[in-house]
């Protein structure tokens, strides 16, 4: 099979394609899924129904720890509520260590190159998780954001497969068809917490340093 390279694939039709080979399959596999929070799975879990869906929370790129643990919070009250279904997985939490390994680029812009490894860090952790306990699929949350480069979070998807050959990454790009309009339309129907800034310290002091 010709292998997808960066630019040369439609995200949103990939996976498409990968939900009617699912159903003329007549199975319904497992998929672990990176979700960096409740917001932002709104939509794609919608649109993962045909999937057996295990949510593997790893964000300690989040400062300060009240945000982490709120942002979880708020993920866990979501799933009792609308998605009992979905099984959870917390990673463990460790911001300080984190932060260290992004420090090296804490200069760059948001969208920039810390920002491709801390997508990389997270969705690596998570793909092993998923490839050690042999789930059919593995995919990232993150490409339902405006702010996120759905291209940039398949390429490493899709690199990241050759390590973890037990899961094959499921190409996304939920923004699309109007999926980040319904993901915040869903959001907003249940009164869910929305944070103003993305995550880490540098992404927190740029947003409070405009506020000043
Ligand atoms: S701005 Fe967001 S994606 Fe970029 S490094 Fe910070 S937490 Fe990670």
């Amino acid at each position: 099979m010709k292998q997808l390279t960066r630019a040369d694939y439609n995200g949103y039709k990939e996976s498409l394609k990968e939900i009617e080979r699912i159903h003329q399959s007549g199975k319904r596999p497992t998929l672990c899924m990176h979700v960096c929070c409740a917001v932002c799975s709104c939509w794609p879990l919608e649109f993962l129904k045909d999937f057996d869906v295990t949510i593997y929370y790893t964000n300690s790129n989040i400062y300060p720890s009240e945000e982490y643990w709120r942002r979880l919070n708020e993920l866990k009250q979501f799933l009792k509520e609308v998605h009992p279904e979905v099984k959870l997985v917390e990673a463990k939490y460790d911001n300080e260590a984190y932060t260290q390994k992004i420090s090296v680029l804490k200069d760059e812009p948001e969208k920039g190159k810390r920002c491709i490894m801390c997508y990389g860090l997270r969705m690596n952790e998570a793909y092993r998780y998923a490839n050690e306990h042999h789930f059919d699929y593995f995919t990232t949350v993150m490409t339902v954001s405006r702010q996120k480069d759905s291209k940039v979070l398949n390429h490493i998807g899709l690199q990241l497969s050759h390590q973890y050959p037990n899961t094959k990454y499921f190409i996304s790009d939920f923004k699309k068809a109007d999926g980040n309009i319904k993901t915040n339309r869903i959001a907003s129907s249940l009164g869910m917490y929305r944070q103003d800034y993305c995550g880490c310290i540098y992404s927190y002091l740029q947003r409070h340093s405009t506020d000043q």
